[in-house]
């Protein structure tokens, strides 16, 4: 039996696919599909941003206009690096940090919270998170440390589809960390979380893009692209306003709302100096601003 055994494997042993080169061939094929698959899972929401923005954004903004704006506008190969590289690596520390967080969470909130209907859980899932995110982004723009690397977010001198996804990685963790820890530990559902994520990051889509609608209609309840690009507006009276990123009710609260209706946001941008290339946007926060970059001569 055991000559049998040792004849079999003598036999595929010369055969072409036991070569060392075939195998190592198949192992670098099997680690390259497994990591290609676990960036596929991770990217599947960049990659869909694109797909709808594509498809649905872009038309809409030939269609209605809010500025006249070339769909391959200046800068949008930036923005595409920060699309996906911020995309990720907002992701990552959480993926780690959930196990560790699902430790400290206390079962009886959770089992509290989990025991409502769904769409309770979802809408207080969306006001907390919404809370959390107002704070979070003032605070990114009242602490000078946060506004450099915020900074980036706002140098788009032209709001579109994709450049609502100028953000510096460093900006990215933060806000994942300062919306995402809280809103693990509270004991709400990876589910719940995911959905609201999702109408969060579907309609941030809008809000950034070149679009002219007014959704009046909207106006306190929901956040429209008109109140973002006031955020994003270099008017003095716009400034540090509009923090909300889907309930304004929070900037009403906290006395931060603007949306006057007779006058249309613009021109966007910050008044200190930002490069226009992506390895540049990474590096200028570490740089030491020079007194005549805080200039306000920018259009
Ligand atoms: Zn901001
Ligand atoms: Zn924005």
């Amino acid at each position: 039996m055991n000559d049998t055994t040792a004849l079999t494997e003598d036999k595929w042993r010369s055969q072409w696919w036991y070569q060392p080169w075939v195998r190592a061939a198949i192992g670098l094929a099997t680690i390259a599909f497994v990591l290609g698959y676990h960036a596929y899972e991770s990217g599947f929401e960049p990659f869909t941003f694109i797909v709808l923005s594509v498809c649905l954004i872009v038309p809409l903004e030939k269609f209605i206009p809010r500025h006249e704006l070339r769909t391959f506008r200046p800068q949008l190969l930036a923005d595409f690096f920060h699309h996906f590289v911020s995309g990720f690596i907002g992701f990552i520390p959480l993926i780690f940090l959930f196990p560790i967080l699902n430790e400290f969470q206390s079962q009886e909130l959770a089992s509290l919270i989990q025991s409502q209907p769904t769409w309770l859980q979802i809408l207080e899932a969306l006001f907390i998170s919404e809370f959390l995110i107002y704070w979070g982004h003032r605070f990114s723009h009242e602490v000078p440390l946060l506004w450099r690397f915020h900074a980036v977010h706002h140098s788009s001198p032209n709001l579109d589809w994709l450049a609502g996804e100028r953000r510096h990685p460093m900006d990215q963790v933060y806000m994942s960390f300062f919306v995402g820890i809280p809103m693990v530990l509270s004991g709400f559902s990876l589910v719940d979380l995911l959905i609201v994520g999702a109408i969060q990051n579907i309609w941030d889509m809008t809000i950034h893009a070149n679009l002219g609608w007014r959704l009046k209609f909207l106006d306190g309840i929901w956040v429209t692209s008109e109140f973002h690009h006031w955020h994003h507006s270099m008017d003095k009276d716009a400034r540090d306003k509009n923090y909300s990123g889907a309930l304004p009710v929070f900037d009403w609260l906290f006395k931060t709302y603007y949306l006057p209706s007779d006058k249309e946001p613009g021109p966007y941008g910050i008044d200190t100096h930002m490069p226009e290339t992506y390895v540049g946007q990474l590096i200028q926060p570490f740089l030491k601003i020079k007194p005549e970059e805080t200039s306000t001569e920018s259009s």
